[in-house]
């Protein structure tokens, strides 16, 4: 560890009491911290991703999946629609969807244009509405109107590929599984876990560094850092809470101060993205579609 990455995370302890700073419980000391030019042996690589997973866990004990769903279908649809777009993009769109089609039968049987216009605020809407037609269809007409449990059945539906197939066993059938985004494949490289940039071969290296249980909620952690902390263009180093643990440190912004303007959601004080977040999430809801955000 550097003098300048020491004074920077310092800095960050002792400005704890700002509103901003409030949900951060900083690593102390710098026991994880490794030169860089030395290699990292595979044992060292374990605990550290697994430290930085714990750290994690303090810092977001409220993480969750931040799509608004009651049950399993709307996961699935919600999940559909987020790509390309926020979740909170998604969380505003969704209510009239759902009042409009509480059912796979009823999706599948929705006039194209009428769901194009529901779902337009998502983007993509045409080839959206496409996948949602064609995966309602198939659930009605292959699994009974329900969604599959199993990941083999979820990637045969159109528009679902093994990351949502994985939102949706993890967060509507407690499969354990990671959800490797944008943002958990960023994070991930940045920590050195890995070098892939193919999703898949991501998610097989990090399987390997944790144990099945922790999964799910390590892809909740990760992907809420990601969100609030560790931006892809500016990651707040400054006022991140495992820069200890990180060997991107310096990346983004390490002034204290000026890192905290970048934090996002519940930590800069801002909405979340979930009209309807857990009781335990300490921010504040997203508002619906058109009122002042
Ligand atoms: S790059 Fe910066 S913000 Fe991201 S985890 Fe490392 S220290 Fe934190």
């Amino acid at each position: 560890m550097t003098a300048s990455r020491n004074s920077a995370v310092g800095e960050q302890e002792s400005a704890g009491s700002t509103e901003a700073s409030k949900p951060h419980k900083s690593v102390k000391g710098s026991k994880g911290a490794r030169p860089e030019s030395r290699p990292e042996s595979r044992l060292a690589l374990v605990r550290r991703a697994r430290r930085i997973n714990r750290e994690l866990a303090e810092v977001y004990p409220y993480a969750h999946p931040e799509l608004d769903f009651e049950n399993s279908f709307q996961l699935l649809v919600a999940t559909v629609l987020s790509a390309q777009t926020t979740d909170l993009r998604v969380n505003q769109t969704t209510p009239a969807l759902f009042a409009a089609y509480p059912t796979p039968e009823d999706m599948a049987a929705a006039d194209p244009e009428a769901l194009e216009q529901l779902i337009r605020p998502t983007g993509f809407f045409r080839a959206k509405a496409k996948s949602l037609l064609g995966l309602s269809a198939a659930l009605r007409d292959h699994f009974g109107g329900e969604v599959p449990g199993r990941l083999e059945d979820l990637v045969t539906l159109p528009g679902v590929g093994r990351k949502t197939a994985n939102v949706v066993l993890g967060n509507a059938f407690g499969v354990p599984g990671l959800t490797v985004d944008t943002h958990f494949g960023r994070l991930v490289r940045r920590w050195k876990w890995t070098a892939q940039e193919d999703p898949e071969k991501v998610e097989a290296e990090i399987a390997a560094l944790f144990p099945k249980s922790e999964w799910t909620m390590l892809s909740h952690r990760i992907i809420f850092h990601g969100r609030r902390v560790c931006h892809a263009r500016k990651p707040a180093c400054g006022a991140c809470p495992i820069a200890p643990l990180c060997p991107a440190y310096g990346e983004g912004e390490t002034d204290p101060d000026k890192a905290k303007k970048l934090l996002k959601y519940e930590m800069g004080g801002q909405p979340g993205q979930r009209l309807r977040p857990p009781s335990d999430y300490p921010g504040r809801p997203a508002a619906p579609l058109g009122a002042a955000e």
